[in-house]
């Protein structure tokens, strides 16, 4: 039943959605992907961010407190959306304002799984997110895409990679952008992630019946590109 709903789709071009834990380079295969591709690239995880940021801003929540019902009144409140800047890279935008930078610091990171598990905010970028995804030819990453957001994408992945390689490459990453930042409390952080965002009640993180495990613990970035370029082929011939 549902692979003939995607026969009925075919015209279209792929949808790819690539789920996985915190910091295994789903964003980076991602966007290597749309390149390759000529698809559009969404980034899932900055939209869940913003909405972080924006109950940040407004002391809604902090690490041992969210309050739960003026975050989702908030919601009224919040334009989320995508802008190309000089290069050509989508850079988020809440109400207006770039917050590109912003979303990716640690105190973001602390506390988005607790925004994030929230019923009401989840639909809200959900339907998005479906929009975004409407024509195809769309890769967008984050927890709950193969699942949730486009349960008939004709690729899923489902993406992991060691915990320690993990944290040390987003430590790497985090340093060469400035942040001061220890490998200590970023490994903290993508484990605290990781177990909100796969024991949360909405839409937990879970690899589908139907998701490729791509663990690339010991592939570079191109390797796991070429990988999956081969299931992208695979997956326009079904
Ligand atoms: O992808 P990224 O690590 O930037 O995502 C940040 C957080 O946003 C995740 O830890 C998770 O709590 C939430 N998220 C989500 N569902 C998505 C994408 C991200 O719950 N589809």
């Amino acid at each position: 039943m549902r692979r003939d709903m995607r026969r009925v789709e075919r015209d279209k071009e792929l949808t790819i959605a690539i789920d996985g834990w915190s910091s295994c380079g789903k964003s980076t295969l991602a966007k290597a992907l749309a390149k390759e591709l000529n698809f559009i690239y969404v980034d899932s995880g900055a939209m869940y961010r913003g909405a972080a940021l924006h109950a940040m801003r407004k002391n809604l929540v902090s690490r041992n407190h969210v309050d739960i019902n003026r975050i989702i009144a908030s919601l009224a409140d919040i334009k989320i959306t995508f802008k190309q800047n000089s290069k050509g890279k989508a850079e988020l935008y809440l109400n207006e304002e770039n917050v590109e930078k912003e979303i990716r610091s640690i105190e973001v990171s602390n506390s988005v799984s607790s925004v994030a598990r929230i019923k009401e905010v989840r639909l809200f970028l959900v339907k998005q997110q479906r929009i975004m995804g409407i024509n195809g030819g769309v890769v967008m990453d984050g927890r709950d895409i193969g699942s949730i957001v486009f349960p008939l994408a004709e690729l899923k992945l489902f993406m992991t990679a060691d915990p320690d390689v993990r944290a040390q490459r987003r430590y790497e990453e985090l340093k060469a952008k400035g942040d001061e930042i220890t490998l200590e409390e970023v490994k903290e952080n993508l484990k605290l992630r990781d177990e909100m965002d796969s024991t949360r009640e909405e839409s937990p993180l879970i690899q589908t019946d139907d998701a490729i495990v791509l663990d690339n613990t010991n592939l570079t970035p191109q390797e796991q590109l070429i990988k999956t370029l081969e299931l992208v082929k695979k997956a326009r011939k079904t």
